[in-house]
């Protein structure tokens, strides 16, 4: 069965994947994502094919910073090379995409859950240190506790559902929630939810959107 991707990754992440300024746990979430997401994917390729282009355009770039047209870097984004979109690795359904599996191997039966309370499950997964990945398991019909966040939160669905105030997610679709954000995920009553959670702590991660952009510009 395949499942229609309705929540994606943002642009700002993809960005950041581009130019390899993200922590070890948001690339593991794009790209378990995008192994699963052509539309994705082919807006990374995109966003590949302008890091590429500004890179092949140093010199001319910095004589135009240097004049200050800034239309005329646009204009190169503008025309960069039409993009050609790579197949995937793996396309395959189940439950754990290829990226996810150098993790924690080819399915599930090998993950060490730890009960939090309230029926849920999670196994805090071995990356950096500057941010954290954790699968969660909520059993059918039961929900996360009510919570706030201190930095940026995404989820991805695995298996199952959830439901919050901000929409119903399903399998590889991706919630992105911020310090604005306070919600209640409740699992679908027909079947238990699996998801991939990453945490960032808040200054770090408003810190890193702007160089994100910046670096990927490299302005
Ligand atoms: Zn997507
Ligand atoms: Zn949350």
């Amino acid at each position: 069965m395949t499942h229609n991707i309705k929540h994606h990754i943002t642009d700002q992440l993809l960005m950041g994947y581009s130019a390899g300024t993200l922590s070890e746990a948001f690339n593991l979430l794009v790209a378990t994502h995008i192994s699963m997401c052509d539309e994705c994917r082919a807006q990374l390729a995109s966003f590949d094919s302008i890091g590429g282009a500004m890179l092949d355009a140093e010199g001319d770039r910095l004589a135009t910073l240097a004049t200050g047209s800034l239309a005329a870097v646009m204009e190169r984004i503008e025309n960069a090379p039409t993009v050609v979109v790579p197949a995937p690795a793996e396309r395959t359904d189940k439950t754990v995409p290829a990226p996810l599996s150098d993790y924690i191997g080819d399915d599930l039966t090998g993950v060490k859950w730890r009960h939090i309370g309230m029926g849920v499950r999670q196994a805090i997964l071995p990356t950096s240190s500057q941010a954290t990945a954790r699968l969660l398991h909520i059993p059918a019909g039961a929900a996360m506790p009510d919570h706030g966040h201190n930095g940026v939160e995404m989820t991805m669905v695995l298996k199952g559902a959830f439901q919050d105030e901000d929409g119903y997610f399903a399998r590889g679709d991706v919630e992105t929630a911020d310090t604005a954000i306070n919600h209640t995920p409740t699992a679908d009553i027909h079947e238990d939810c699996i998801c991939l959670a990453v945490t960032d702590a808040p200054l770090r991660f408003k810190g890193l959107l702007p160089r994100i952009v910046q670096r990927f510009i490299r302005i």
